[in-house]
């Protein structure tokens, strides 16, 4: 159904929420949460293979999957055992996340994050405007990130965005119920690829949550906070250009096979077979070295931080270069909308772009390089 559907899906600029909420009370959307709150407990081996499928068939659908992993995973290492018991379960019960770091002037650095979170008794009070959150479209639950001032109200008013100032780097990750009263969620009109991941905008203003809704502690280093949760979402994005390299390799395999000019079929023709070598190559390192970062996570391995790093940045540029590929190939039989190849290409962009853009994985390689040294 997903891979008969997807284009038109991608054409439509949406996903069913029913097929959503149906994956999602399957458990399929965060397969890797423990079985005691009704997920399936897979490893990331098996989840990573699972989002490789999903994301050969539909990279808007594997999008979702990354957000509610995401958030499921936020909950799961910041939450206490009482909020995990409160969120996983709806997690695996239908209802569907997003999680929310990105600002207009806080894209790459992170750290320019001007989301305010301040305790107002026994609730806290979120002001700030999230962008391009994946699947915000469709959440019922948006994990939101923001910067943790104590009882300062006003203090924030003058401070330089990333200063620090009033409030520090202590941060926070609040589930906020995304009909709270002052969530405002706007679609991203018209977005590249992933068209029907239901990218949106959130406004939040003076919105109030309980603060039993705060993971965990009010005290947390943003960088822990953020490295952690995109530390699954690049696993994901890693995974899923996996699953889009797969579908761009069987497509182009077919077409260059059956498809014949200068009377022969186009494989046999040692330029294309170049390409469909090339594209092989990308498949398989970009497989391994997901398997790597997998093995990495299930063993709780040292290396796991920069093995998953690796691991995005060799799947992402693998994904474009090999969608390209793809698209040449099968040239004007792919280069339409409606075409896998086509929406692969556009999609694939995008994964150079999430969860750590190539720059920011480059300097995360070099600087573990530099202290290797
Ligand atoms: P900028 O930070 O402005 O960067 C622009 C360019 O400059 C990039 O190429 C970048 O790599 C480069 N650059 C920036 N700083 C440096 C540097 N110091 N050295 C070298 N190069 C540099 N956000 C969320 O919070 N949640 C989501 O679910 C989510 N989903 C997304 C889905 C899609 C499809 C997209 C496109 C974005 C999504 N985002 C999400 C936002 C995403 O995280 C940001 O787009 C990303 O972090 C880059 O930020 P930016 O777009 O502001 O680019």
């Amino acid at each position: 159904m997903i891979a008969a559907e997807a284009d038109a899906w991608d054409r439509a600029g949406l996903l069913p929420v029913g097929l959503l909420r149906g994956l999602g009370a399957e458990g399929r959307l965060c397969a890797q949460v423990p079985a005691e709150y009704g997920g399936w407990g897979l490893d990331s081996a098996a989840a990573g293979e699972f989002t490789a499928h999903v994301g050969s068939l539909c990279s808007s659908v594997r999008s979702v999957m990354t957000s509610q992993g995401m958030a499921a995973w936020t909950i799961e290492r910041f939450g206490t055992p009482e909020q995990q018991a409160a969120f996983l379960p709806r997690l695996t019960g239908g209802e569907l996340a997003a999680a929310g770091f990105s600002e207009r002037a806080a894209g790459s650095d992170l750290s320019a994050m001007t989301t305010r979170v301040r305790r107002d008794g026994e609730t806290v009070v979120l002001d700030g405007h999230k962008v391009w959150v994946t699947a915000a479209h469709y959440a019922d639950l948006l994990v939101v990130f923001g910067k943790y001032a104590e009882g300062t109200e006003h203090a924030e008013a003058d401070s330089e965005p990333g200063s620090g100032a009033a409030g520090g780097d202590d941060a926070v990750a609040v589930v906020v119920p995304a009909d709270t009263p002052g969530v405002r969620v706007t679609r991203v009109a018209d977005p590249l690829g992933c068209r029907a991941a239901g990218h949106a905008d959130i406004s939040l203003d003076g919105v109030r949550v309980p603060a039993t809704h705060v993971l965990g502690g009010t005290a947390l280093p943003l960088p822990l906070l953020v490295t952690t949760a995109l530390a699954y979402g690049r696993m994901s994005v890693a995974w899923g250009c996996v699953g889009i390299l797969r579908g761009c390799l069987t497509a182009a395999a077919r077409h260059a096979a059956t498809r014949e000019q200068f009377g022969a079929p186009l494989g046999e023709h040692q330029l294309v077979a170049r390409h469909l070598a090339e594209l092989y190559v990308a498949e398989r390192t970009a497989t391994r070295a997901c398997e790597h970062a997998s093995r990495c996570w299930d063993e709780g391995s040292p290396d796991q931080v920069v093995a998953t790093v690796l691991a995005k940045h060799v799947s992402a540029g693998n994904a474009a270069r090999g969608a390209a590929t793809a698209v040449q190939v099968l040239a004007s039989a792919g280069a339409q909308d409606g075409h896998p190849v086509a929406r692969a290409h556009r999609d694939a962009k995008l994964m150079e772009i999430i969860e750590g853009s190539n720059e920011m994985c480059q300097l995360m390689l070099a600087r573990h390089v530099l202290g290797s040294a």
